[in-house]
Order: C-alpha cells, then sequence, then structure tokens
C-alpha cells in the first residue's frame, strides 16, 4: 500500500499521464508522418476519468508527438504501456520513481504481463481501466493505493465521461476525432492481443452517448477506432443508423465478414462511411487456419473490395507475413493481389507473437522464440524463427513487399483503378510510401541477420 502526502492538505493532485515513443512511433526521429497520425484515446479517456471531486491537474505527454520533460513535477504518474514500448516505460518509470514519484503501470503489455510490469510499478492496472482508474485515484489521495487494480468482468461503459481531446495539442495530428463505440472483440485469432487481454465478450456503449459525444466533438470528419465495429451486428445497426443523420465522413475497423451483410453495407455506406481497415492478413487458407482465422476463408477478397468500393468505400488492408505456410513466394503473390484488387492502402505486419498469446505460447513451446527483447515487438521484426523461411527472408522480403507496393508506379495503378476519393487515399500513399522508404534505417535486429546472410535481399 502506498501513502502519499496529499492527505489531510488541501493540496491539487497533480496528476501526468504518459504514452512512451516506441522505435517507430517517436519523436523527431519516428517514421509516423502526421498525414498517418490520428489522435489516440488512451491518454485522453484516462484523463477523463480522474473522479471530480478531486479536482486533479491532468497532463498528458505523447513521446510520439513531443519529448517527456524528465524533470516534470507531478504526484502521482501513470504510463500505459503496449509490448513495443514497454522497455521505454520502465526506463521512465524507474526515473520517475528514483525521484520520489509514485508511478502507476496499464496498458495492453502490463495487462499482458502483470508480474513483469509490477518490477518497476507501485502499481498495475490490469485490464481496462474505466472503473478501477478511479478507484484508484481516490485510494490515492486517501494515502490507500493498492500494488495492483484488477478490471472483473462486470464492467459496463454506459455514462462514462467524454475523453478530454483538449489536453493533447490537435495541431499534432491529422485527425483530432477519434472515438470508440464498443470494446473486445468476438473472434480468436491466435496472434491478436485484443482476446487474450481483454477476453472475447465484447463491451458497448449506448448508442444515443456515442452520437452525443460526436455531437459535443462538432465532429465532421471521424475516426472509430474500434477493433471490430461489427462484433455484435445489432448494435452495428443500431450504431450506423443512427449515424446518418449526422452527416459525417467516418472510417474504422471491420472484419471481412461483412459482406455477408449486404444491409450493413448500405448502412455503412449511408451513415458516411468512407474507409475501412480489415485484416486480409494471408492469400493462403492453410495460414488463415492456422492462426484461427477461419472466417476470412469463407470471404472472396476480390469481392470484398468490389463491394465496399462498390459504395464508395476505401479499403486499408492489412497483411501478416511470416506464417508457417508462408514462402519465398508470398510476399510477390501478396503485392500482386494487392496492385491487382486495387487495394486503396495496403499494409504488412511481420507476424509478431505478443506475450500471452495462444502463438507466443506454441513458438515458445517449440523453441523459436528468438528474442524477448520487446523494443522489437511492434510488427516489423522477426522475433521468431519462421517455418520456411529464414529470418532474414521475412524482414527483407516485407521491406520488398511495402516497396513494391508504393513504389509511384503501383501507387496509380492502386488509386486509378480503385477511382475513389483520391485526395484522401493519395495523401495517405505517399505518407505510407515515406515509411516504406525508410523502414531499414529502423531496423534494429541485425543480430540475427548478420548470422543469416540473404544473397538478393529480396524474393526470388
Ligand atoms: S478479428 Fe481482429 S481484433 Fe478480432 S481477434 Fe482477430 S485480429 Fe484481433
Amino acid at each position: 500500500m502506498i501513502t502519499n502526502n496529499l492527505i489531510n492538505s488541501n493540496q491539487k493532485l497533480r496528476i501526468a499521464l504518459l504514452s512512451p515513443r516506441g522505435p517507430l512511433y517517436r519523436h523527431r526521429t519516428g517514421i509516423w508522418k502526421k498525414t498517418l497520425r490520428y489522435m489516440p484515446l488512451t491518454l485522453t479517456t484516462l484523463a477523463a476519468l480522474a473522479p471530480p471531486e478531486l479536482n486533479a491537474d491532468v497532463a498528458l505527454f505523447d513521446e510520439g508527438i513531443a519529448e517527456i520533460n524528465l524533470d516534470l513535477e507531478a504526484d502521482l504518474i501513470g504510463i500505459s504501456a503496449i509490448t513495443g514500448t514497454a522497455p521505454r516505460s520502465y526506463e521512465l518509470a524507474d526515473h520517475f520513481r528514483r525521484r520520489g514519484i509514485p508511478v502507476v503501470l496499464g496498458g495492453v503489455h502490463p495487462t499482458l504481463l502483470p508480474d513483469e510490469a509490477a518490477r518497476h510499478a507501485d502499481s498495475v492496472v490490469v485490464g481496462y481501466a474505466e472503473k478501477t482508474w478511479p478507484q484508484l485515484l481516490r485510494d490515492f489521495v486517501a494515502g490507500q493505493m493498492q500494488s495492483c487494480y484488477v478490471q472483473g468482468s462486470n464492467l459496463s461503459l454506459a455514462k462514462l465521461p467524454f475523453a478530454r481531446r483538449d489536453l493533447l495539442p490537435g495541431s499534432r495530428f491529422t485527425i483530432t476525432h477519434t472515438i470508440e463505440a464498443t470494446r473486445g472483440c468476438v473472434h480468436p485469432c491466435d496472434f491478436c492481443v485484443v482476446p487474450t487481454a481483454w477476453g472475447r465478450r465484447p463491451l458497448q456503449r449506448p448508442v444515443a452517448e456515442v452520437v452525443a459525444e460526436i455531437r459535443h466533438m462538432a465532429a465532421k470528419r471521424l475516426i472509430f477506432l474500434d477493433l471490430n465495429l461489427i462484433a455484435d451486428l445489432e448494435y452495428a445497426r443500431e450504431l450506423f443508423t443512427a449515424l446518418i443523420p449526422l452527416k459525417l465522413t467516418w472510417g474504422g475497423l471491420v472484419t471481412t465478414t461483412i459482406i455477408r451483410h449486404p444491409d450493413l453495407l448500405d448502412l455503412l455506406a449511408r451513415s458516411g462511411c468512407r474507409g475501412l481497415l480489415l485484416g486480409f492478413e494471408s492469400l493462403s487458407p492453410q495460414a488463415l487456419a492456422e492462426t484461427h482465422k477461419g472466417f476470412n476463408l469463407r470471404q472472396d477478397y476480390h469481392e470484398v473490395v468490389r463491394e465496399l468500393h462498390g459504395r464508395g468505400i476505401g479499403i486499408q488492408a492489412c497483411f501478416v507475413f511470416g506464417f508457417d505456410h508462408d514462402t519465398a513466394d508470398t510476399f510477390a503473390a501478396t503485392v500482386d493481389f494487392a496492385l491487382s484488387a486495387h487495394l486503396d492502402l495496403p499494409r504488412y505486419a511481420i507476424l509478431t507473437p505478443f506475450p500471452g498469446t495462444p502463438l507466443f505460447q506454441r513458438l515458445k513451446a517449440e523453441g523459436r522464440i528468438l528474442t524477448e527483447d520487446w523494443t522489437l515487438y511492434d510488427g516489423q521484426h522477426v522475433v521468431f524463427q519462421p517455418h520456411r523461411l529464414s529470418p532474414a527472408e521475412l524482414l527483407r522480403g516485407t521491406e520488398w513487399a511495402w516497396k513494391q507496393t508504393y513504389s509511384y508506379r503501383a501507387m496509380a495503378k492502386r488509386l486509378l483503378g480503385a477511382r475513389i476519393q483520391l485526395p484522401l487515399s493519395l495523401a495517405a500513399n505517399m505518407g505510407y510510401r515515406f515509411y516504406a522508404h525508410h523502414l531499414h534505417d529502423y531496423y534494429n535486429c541485425d543480430w540475427y541477420l548478420r548470422q543469416q546472410p540473404l544473397a538478393s535481399g529480396a524474393p526470388a
């Protein structure tokens, strides 16, 4: 239990909330340009959850857009960590604790590995923080902060305060209007942290409250950060219907199963949806089965693209390389598909076995985890031994796919073929082109590339 010197004083509680940098997402030297940056919701949501009776001063520090002042003054520091930022989070936590400031760690990585996080924190928040974070703050002020807060299964997302977007500098983001209507996902994809960290029960905010927050923001362009907006079809219908009168332009995430529901596709278009992120993951049926993403098997990806493009909806399509069935031919086949299907914004990631996931457990049991340096767990480094590729082939093949897909010729072929929203797609494509051509600057796992040199540096 942590005691503090605020008890019995009239001093205002000063809270600093930090989002540490990762290898790719960092101020000045990062790879993400403003064209691809939207305002994240974690810190702004936590700030809003501070109980009003505490009258706290909350300051937000996102190391993706600005340096963190190591001399900052606060009574309590909260740090939100994903796996790729965990080492930097611990470095910051250790620093501030040495200065005598209590530190709370939360987010997906501390949820996956609470014991590891506890070595660097005075308290760890496990799971969603909507109820536990306000309780922690009340306990802190009372001098009774516990070492761990775990969200139970009874969480409701009703009656939550609106995120404090005013606390981050809007000028640093292309899109400041981001929102979440739901949490969680019903699917069991074995590489995904979502079912492992938060279970498979989707949670939803009342639609009226989502609409009220959009009106409060006076948003006309909006991104839903929900992991799967159609996890509950009835809720999705209610939400999309309620968006129609708002006359928004919006984007979000759904699964490819959307095309099984033509009425939902029509509602999407009528509600102002103009872009969707979909996890295609792989063209290989064996790879999809291997990763428990069987629901993608039933979709014809060309049909998915046709149905969405036909309704004026652009597609950010995510593919993953490194499944056990992937070979040196997988890269070229995927790029060919991205070009022939006229995908607006293809994205490639290297399969990453995040700790605690079924994928990590399987690879660990098979002795295939090459490193547990979490800074490399960012989706663009190889941290395990692939089955039919060498680590170097996987790394270089992924880089090659990025460059092929974002050559000027390939961009023209994809965008002119898609025939929708050219200005918006073009700006995002230019951002990804920069990413594709600077990725190699961020590869810091040469230790095994030196062990396994690849002569050509690209797929055959
Ligand atoms: S559908 Fe997406 S969010 Fe859901 S478990 Fe699979 S990868 Fe994760």
